[in-house]
């Protein structure tokens, strides 16, 4: 039979927008000493809105850019493809066909337009194989920018905007006030995520990260001595959600996290991790 105390704090978690999948994660929860956040989708709405177009290479315009960028974010879900294709539909472009549509994990996506190779790739991407171009001078603050490639040629960039989620500073202050670390960690350029986990008083930001690099870096951070939880949304977060003393996923994020995480949010609601350690204290606290 469920303990009286943990069937009333269940109840109770549910009020407060907690899905409790997994019980050791709502017992370890009192213990966590950093907390691990997710930028896109997690600390942000994840609903990206193009907020710039700039071609580089002037054989492209700024229509051609978001052509061949929206044909091959067709096939995507991430919320930079969703973005991307707003913005075709409100400039009225009609799409070509693309083909052999695949991703570049955590670096963008790759498919063929018009009989061209074209990538949608991160600035990491573009500092790597076209060292020439200056990436830092095209990033501004807040700005998520994708790199468009057609044959080998950097076409432009499509600079994009995501909102933090209101609740997001709320969360990070109380968890400050209760001594837990909390650090932002994202695929996304430097630049968004040093201003991001600045604006919210975060002890610190890994930026540029692959989906592997998160799961090592939780496993650094137990090693360490840390008591590690991790919220996050996405595909990509999944095996850091695994790995952490706790899991916490977003509920409107995807369903491969939720699978990974033993807690969900699900008002994605980062407040509501607040919530989830004052129970667990509370809880834990009586049975004793
Ligand atoms: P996040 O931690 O922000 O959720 P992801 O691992 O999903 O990051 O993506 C990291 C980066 O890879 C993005 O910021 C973007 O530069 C690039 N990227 C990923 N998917 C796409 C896509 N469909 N189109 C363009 N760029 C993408
Ligand atoms: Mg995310």
């Amino acid at each position: 039979a469920i303990p009286l105390v943990i069937a009333r704090s269940t109840a109770l978690s549910a009020r407060h927008g907690l899905l409790i999948k997994n019980r050791t994660d709502f017992e370890n929860s009192r213990k966590i000493t950093t907390l691990v956040f997710d930028k896109t989708g997690t600390l942000t709405v994840g609903k990206f809105e193009v907020s710039r177009l700039r071609v580089i290479d002037g054989s492209f315009t700024e229509n051609d850019l978001v052509r061949i960028a929206a044909a091959v974010e067709g096939s995507s879900e991430h919320p930079i493809a969703t973005g991307i294709m707003e913005k075709s539909k409100s400039m009225g472009v009609s799409l070509p066909a693309a083909a052999e549509v695949t991703a570049i994990t955590g670096k963008g996506i790759k498919g063929k337009v018009e009989g061209k190779e074209v990538l949608i790739v991160s600035p990491a991407y573009i500092a790597e194989q076209f060292p020439q171009v200056d990436i830092n001078n095209n990033i501004q603050p807040g700005e998520t920018v994708v790199y468009v490639v057609a044959d080998q040629k950097v076409a432009g960039y499509i600079a994009l905007a995501d909102q933090v989620r209101p609740e997001s500073a709320g969360a990070i202050t109380a968890l400050k006030k209760m001594d837990i670390k909390t650090v932002l960690l994202t695929g996304d350029n430097k630049v968004v995520g040093e201003s991001v986990s600045r604006s919210l008083g975060m002890d610190g930001y890994i930026a540029e990260v692959l989906p592997h690099q998160k799961l090592e870096k939780i496993q650094q951070l137990q090693s360490q001595g840390e008591f590690v939880a991790m919220t996050g949304d996405g595909i990509n977060d999944a095996p850091a959600l695994a790995q952490a003393d706790v899991g916490i996923a977003i509920g409107s994020g995807s369903d491969v996290a939720a699978a990974s995480a033993g807690i969900v949010l699900v008002n994605s609601n980062p407040e509501d991790v607040v919530s989830l350690i004052q129970f667990g204290k509370a809880t834990y606290r009586k049975m004793i």
